[in-house]
């Protein structure tokens, strides 16, 4: 199909509201015409000008199968044929979506129960939330409620899960966060340890700082602490040594519920099927998104444990039935599209591949970037990584930010013809390439990503910055 490029362009700028954009710039033509992206095929995607792009942020960190697979598109046609739509309120469901749950269930980490399903990841961390509520309530422990988030956590844009979103530029003029979150430390060791910390200190830091957070609160206030297994948005950074253990033990002397939201780790990115079991988290709910389709169909779900469900289960007997659910909750396409993206999860062994070639790409980051004299840090796990900039790395002073130092090496990047992500906390150059990235593949973002950088690091030199 061909299209018509200008009268595409020229419809969007008048008619969409794109999201995170600068309006005033996009709608005066100052950030050019929109990038209209016509296909897709394994790691790469092109343009309607015939432009081919190596993906290396996967979508946004969701296409971890690649794109242009038959399977799932035929699966979905399926489906389509079949039955495009039914409910599943009141009992109602559809083999696909039986299936699906049966399979989460079994696989997820910890011990889980039941299946709740969104069509986001923002949508699935509201219906979380709403869980604690709901589960607080009908214990009989109506005061505990607040929500502990972190500091640079991601968990949507919706009015509660982007409250649960740990940055201010997330909230201002949008009149949140609401007042049932709360905000605890980053556990970032490059930014927040004291001089001579260790990994295993600053963690047991942080833990202390939630113990002295709920103690403050009040434990009977207290319903959830929700987290990333791998901070994500805020600058795909892992957690330092021991970090998880020591906030686990807090949460269960509080009787504080774990919400583990697995929207980008869930399904092999990390190099494990969930973050959860590469970090021996325990979770008690557990938010999936993205990987669970690869984005090939919105669909989101709120995996829910067996603590909680059983209060759940019980409670309804007295309060009357479950009052939530969403018209496209357990979509039937969605659960054919989820089915098809996870057999090939496994037949393909991606969890490994993840795991394998994603050594091979940390290896290969921290070998050509880690001693430039404009990186402070090289970090990441599994098919997830970041280079973070510094003007200085002595003393970790960071670059004044209207240089947009992140920005500039990813539009270099982008102008070779790679896609790697600008992350918004920092000067921070985010990738997450789909699952079934090769290594030779590795090897061509890391040369791209080499030139990108040392170009901006040229550029830099020439403006008279002192590196
Ligand atoms: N949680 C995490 C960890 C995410 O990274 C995201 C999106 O990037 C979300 C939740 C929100 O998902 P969605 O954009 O589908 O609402």
């Amino acid at each position: 199909m061909t299209i018509n490029i200008k009268e595409i362009s020229e419809k969007d700028r008048s008619s969409v509201l794109h999201p995170f954009t600068q309006l005033k710039d996009f709608a005066t033509g100052k950030l050019g015409e929109p990038t209209i992206i016509e296909t897709g095929k394994g790691i790469r995607i092109q343009d309607a000008h015939g432009n081919q792009l190596i993906d290396g942020f996967a979508g946004m960190y969701c296409v971890n199968v690649g794109y242009g697979r038959t399977e799932v598109a035929e699966a979905i046609s399926r489906q389509a044929y079949r039955l495009a739509y039914y409910h599943c309120y009141a009992a109602h469901t559809t083999d696909e979506l039986a299936i699906l749950s049966d399979r989460l269930v079994r696989m997820s980490p910890g011990k889980m129960s039941k299946v709740f399903y969104g069509m986001s990841g923002s949508d699935a961390n509201e219906t979380q939330a709403k869980l604690v509520w709901y589960y607080n309530n009908l214990r009989g422990k109506p005061s505990k409620k607040r929500i502990i988030a972190r500091e640079r956590g991601y968990h949507g844009c919706s009015v509660v899960s982007g409250s649960m979103t740990g940055m201010s530029f997330y909230h201002d003029y949008m009149d949140l966060p609401l007042p049932q979150i709360v905000r605890t430390g980053v556990p970032h060791h490059y930014w927040g340890a004291n001089p001579e910390e260790t990994e295993r200190e600053f963690s047991a830091r942080r833990a202390v700082e939630l113990d002295q957070l709920i103690e403050r609160l009040g434990p009977d206030n207290v319903g959830a602490f929700i987290a990333e297994p791998v901070l994500g948005t805020g600058g795909i950074t892992p957690p330092p040594e021991g970090y998880w253990g020591a906030i686990q033990a807090v949460l269960k002397k509080h009787d504080v519920l774990l919400i583990v939201d697995e929207v980008v780790t869930g399904f092999g990115r990390t190099g494990s099927m969930f973050g959860s079991q590469h970090y021996g988290l325990e979770p008690d709910l557990i938010t999936v998104a993205k990987g669970l389709t690869s984005g090939y169909f919105p669909l989101s779900a709120a995996i829910i444990g067996q603590k909680v469900y059983e209060i759940l289960e019980d409670g309804t007997d007295r309060v009357g039935a479950f009052s939530h659910g969403y018209t496209y909750s357990g979509h039937p396409i969605g659960a054919a599209t989820a089915n098809a993206v996870l057999d090939i999860v496994e037949k393909e062994n991606l969890v490994s591949n993840a795991r394998e070639v994603g050594a091979y790409f940390q290896m290969k980051l921290k070998e050509k970037f880690a001693e430039l004299p404009i990186v402070g840090e090289v970090r990441g796990v599994g098919l997830m990584g970041a280079i973070e900039f510094v003007a200085n790395r002595g003393n970790k002073k960071r670059f004044d930010p209207s240089l947009k130092v992140g920005a500039r090496v990813s539009k270099a990047a982008r102008d070779r013809g790679l896609i790697a992500r600008p992350m918004p906390h920092g000067d921070i150059l985010g990738f997450a390439p789909p699952l079934v990235t090769t290594k030779a593949e590795i090897d061509d973002i890391v040369s791209i990503t080499e030139s990108a950088v040392r170009s901006v690091l040229d550029e830099l030199i020439r403006a008279g910055e002192k590196i």
